[in-house]
This record gives structure tokens, sequence and C-alpha cells, in this order.
């Protein structure tokens, strides 16, 4: 039987460079021995985006779209997608091409040797600024020191999972997703393939540095109790520094200059101040999972048979079925 491979692209505000993001997939799909799906997850795009998939979809019988009520983010779409997808295998790959197609026939030639996640390695960065490669890299190897798991070196979320893999991702619920953590997490075999990761075809990146900092402290704050831990250390080091000068101050009698105390103030309340921020994205997450929301709204579905499209979220107002 025919194996299927559901690609899961995420699509936020793609106007630009979609078009030829679906040409060039239908193009690569239609010369491969396995059946494709492509599944893009409109992240709330404001532009055409939506528009011109599903144009798309109407022409091809394997392009579904999942369109969400307003942007959740590109970690939500993700997950999202992946709820979708009936294949055997799950590619989860960028809409702007950085990402190239040809490396998916070498992501399922290790899956056919029996690992279960096979995730893309960037070997080499195009189009990209030094100060996002140097912020990523600095991340990674932050996020190795301080995490739990061993997430791989440079990996993105370009990868491929098989069912297997797939169903458990759905048992974790995270408010907010770090989803190449989670993947790691599940465990199973992993291996990796090396790719060389082009520039955008077309338009900006859709992720400023503020979003940047989100996904890193995500990362961080859902595989990290260390940053927690440093607290106390924070909280231990002024009180020691105080009770070593006051000795000091007593030995030698020289209760004097006011400044050294302002200093001393100034340097504790620094470091309460950062304990406090720590402390304030933990309980951030915590209160995130305990409002208990839905992580994403779907609006709208095209594309899908009657199975995928019996996936209810309460709030879908309405599901196109084929
Ligand atoms: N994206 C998304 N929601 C967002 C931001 C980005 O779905 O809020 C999508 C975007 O359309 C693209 C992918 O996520 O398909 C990766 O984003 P981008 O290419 O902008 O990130 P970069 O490659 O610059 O890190
Ligand atoms: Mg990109």
């Amino acid at each position: 039987m025919t194996e299927t491979i559901s690609v899961v692209l995420p699509v936020f505000n793609e106007e630009a460079g979609i078009k030829t993001t679906i040409d060039t997939l239908e193009k690569f799909v239609s010369k491969q021995p396995e059946h494709y799906e492509l599944i893009f997850v409109d992240d709330g795009s404001k532009d055409r985006s939506v528009e011109i998939i599903n144009a798309e979809v109407k022409l091809h019988d394997n392009i579904k779209i999942v369109e969400f009520s307003r942007n959740f983010g590109h970690q939500i779409a993700i997950t999202a997608g992946l709820q979708y997808t009936s294949g055997d295998a799950v590619v989860v790959m960028d809409a702007d091409l950085q990402d190239p197609p040809e490396v998916i026939p070498r992501m399922i030639e290790k899956w056919h040797q029996g690992y279960d996640i096979v995730y893309g390695k960037r070997e080499k960065r195009d189009g990209e600024t030094i100060f996002k490669k140097f912020t990523a890299a600095m991340f990674y190897r932050t996020f190795q020191k301080l995490a739990t798991i061993n997430m791989p070196l440079d990996t993105g979320d370009f990868r491929l999972m098989n069912r297997k893999v797939v169903n458990q991702m759905q048992r974790l619920h995270e408010h907010d997703p770090f989803v190449r953590g989670q993947v790691t997490w599940i465990g199973f075999k992993q291996t990796s393939v090396e790719y060389h990761r082009h520039e955008r075809i077309a338009g900006e990146t859709k992720y400023p540095l503020s979003k940047m900092i989100k996904l890193s402290l995500d990362g961080i704050t859902s595989f990290s109790m260390k940053p927690l831990q440093l607290v106390n250390l924070f909280s231990g080091l002024p009180l020691l520094g105080g009770l070593i000068y006051l000795i000091y101050l007593i030995a030698t009698g020289g209760f004097t200059a006011m400044t050294t105390g302002i200093t001393l103030l100034l340097f504790s309340l620094g470091l309460i101040f950062l304990s406090l921020g720590i402390f304030g994205s933990y309980l951030g997450r915590v209160l995130d999972q305990v409002n208990n929301r839905p992580r994403f709204i779907v609006r709208n579905t095209v594309g899908f048979d009657e199975r995928a499209s019996s996936i209810h979220h309460l709030e879908t107002r309405q599901q196109v079925t084929r």
C-alpha cells in the first residue's frame, strides 16, 4: 500500500511567496512514490494568504487548510496542524521554502531504516542576519546547559515524525508549547539529516525579536527549573555579602561611607527584581495552564474528509467538507 505523508505548513502573512511554495511542493510531491497531503495552518494572516491557499485547495485534492480565528503563534499552528494529519508520517516545514522539500526523501529513507523521528540539522543558514545566527547559536547552547532534555543543537521544527510519535504529541497539552523540545522529550529513536537552510523565497521574517524571545523563554521555562533554583543563589549572595561586610565593619570599626550602603542596596534590589522576573516567567506559564483555555480556535477548515472534519473544536463556527 502506498504510504501517506502529511506535510504541515504554518502560515502567517505569506502572500508574497505562498503560491511559489505550493507550486514547488506540488511539483515535488507529484514525483514521489508516496502519497502526500499538504496541510496549511493559517495562523491568522491579515493578507491574501488564505485566499491564495483556498484557490489551490479547489484545484488540488491533496491540499487542505485549517484557518485560525487569529494569530496564535507558530508553535501552536504546528501543534494544531498535527491534529489534522492522517499520514503514516508527518513532516513539519516552514511555508517560505527555507526548508527544502528535497530533504524529505532523505528523512523518509531514515524513517524506513527504523527511526521514529528524523530532524533536519542546519549545517548552513543563508540569508539570515549575523544577529539571528548568533542569538540562535547562543540559545541552543544555553538551552543544552539548562534543560532536562538533550535537544540536538541547531535544529528547528523541520522534521519527520512517524504516526506513533504524532499520536504521543497529542497527549501533551502545554499551553505554550516548545515543539522541538516536546519532540525530544517524547523519546523514541531519533536521528538527523543535515541540510542547507536557504534564504526565504519572498517576504520578510515573521519572527521579530519579541517572538524569538517568547520562544526562547517558553523553551527554557518548559524544560528547565534551573533558573528558578538560581533565585535561591541570588538571595543567598547579597545576604552572605552583607554578613561578611558587617563583620568586616565591626572588626575595623569603619562604619562610614553612605555610598557603600547605597551600592549594596542597589545591588540587592537588582537581584530581587531579577528573581521576581524569573518567578514571574514561571508563574505566567502556570497561570496560562491553569486558565485552561483552548490553545487555538479554528474558524474554518477546507479540503478535509469526514474523519478529519470530525475533529471538533467547540469554537469552530463552520466546517466545510468536500
Ligand atoms: N509563522 C506562523 N505564525 C507566526 C510567525 C510565523 O505561523 O506567528 C510561520 C511563518 O509563516 C513561516 C514559519 O512560521 O512559515 C517560520 O516563520 P519565519 O520564516 O518568519 O521564521 P524564520 O525562518 O525567520 O525564523
Ligand atoms: Mg523562515
